[in-house]
């Protein structure tokens, strides 16, 4: 029984609501981050990988070319036909207004893309740039917009130096989802001094407030962060993968069947990954999801052992 039948999958929900399969192409499209720069913090979140952050957006294939390497690939490994432009790299709408427009159009007027899914901070997401995605939303092309929220505890923002509250995700998804633009939420499991209770409190927030994806992610410990130091001086502990899969099985029967999954888990390659090391195993924790899902005789939406599929 694949993980479909028992999740509500943002691929299964593109296939049917597109009639053929539809994948996320993931583009790096030269963005920094307030964060880091000083406009909202400067040292980034602690979970930052910084090696790689904010190349020169002149070393970078322009989107066109991103789209076309990436589709390629994807058609090859998953005979997706149409795709999503993911512009998932840093904060993607953290630039003037017609800097964005110029990037998400040259994305849309790519063959077989059917829309955007766009990566930001709750806190940079002003109404000029809710206005352009609509337009684009209402020239017929799919629009998501993608909020990194990953606790909805003040305190644990603070620890990992997130520079936003909780506050600006409420704003920034009332404002959205105000307008019929998607909203998908990501949130981290397993950040400094969150456990499950706090996993299931971010998740009971998020869906009072209303969200139509969620993504989620184990936090791990990657190379050139400041959480790696905490990790080696002892003051971090990752969870371990049991804890992980039976914390994502209980947000995922927490979770109307409506709302889709864009991801349970996350990887990191293993060139930059410290801890833990189950992270590198994508399939062994999307297994482990289905196994345990399947244990407790349950699904996504609750413990009816409802399957999701038709
Ligand atoms: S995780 Fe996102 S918000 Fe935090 S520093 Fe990195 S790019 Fe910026």
């Amino acid at each position: 029984m694949p993980l479909s039948d028992l999740v509500n999958t943002f691929g299964q929900d593109l296939l049917r609501r597109h009639g053929r399969r539809v994948h996320k192409v993931a583009i790096h499209a030269g963005f920094s981050c307030p964060n880091r720069d000083g406009a909202k913090g400067r040292g980034g979140c602690s979970f930052c990988n910084n090696v790689s952050f904010s190349p020169s957006a002149k070393a970078l294939p322009d989107v066109a070319t991103q789209i076309e390497s990436g589709r390629r690939v994807i058609r090859k490994r998953t005979g997706a036909e149409r795709y999503l432009a993911y512009f998932q790299a840093y904060t993607n709408t953290y630039g003037d207004v017609a800097h964005l427009a110029a990037l998400y159009r040259a994305a849309l007027a790519e063959p077989d893309v059917v829309g955007l899914s766009v990566g930001t901070r709750p806190d940079c997401v002003p109404e000029a740039v809710l206005d352009l995605l609509c337009a684009l939303r209402d020239q017929g092309h799919e629009v998501w917009l993608e909020l990194g929220l990953q606790s909805t505890f003040d305190a644990t923002l603070h620890r990992v130096n997130r520079g936003h509250g909780f506050a600006d995700y409420r704003h920034a998804v009332r404002a959205a989802r105000g307008r019929g633009l998607p909203v998908c939420t990501h949130l981290i499991v397993g950040l400094p001094g969150e456990g499950r209770d706090a996993a299931l409190t971010s998740l009971e927030r998020v869906l009072a407030l209303g969200t139509d994806g969620l993504k989620l992610h184990p936090l791990h410990v990657v190379r050139h962060t400041l959480l790696a130091k905490e990790w080696r001086a002892g003051g971090y502990r990752p969870l371990a993968m049991e804890d992980y899969v039976s914390i994502a099985c209980d947000l995922i029967e927490r979770t109307p069947a409506e709302v889709s999954f864009h991801r349970v888990t996350g990887t990191a390659s293993r060139d930059i990954l410290l801890a833990p090391d189950w992270c590198a195993k994508k399939w062994a924790v999307l297994n482990g999801i289905e196994a345990e899902l399947r244990r407790r005789g349950t699904a996504q939406g609750g413990r009816a052992g409802r399957q999701i599929a038709a």
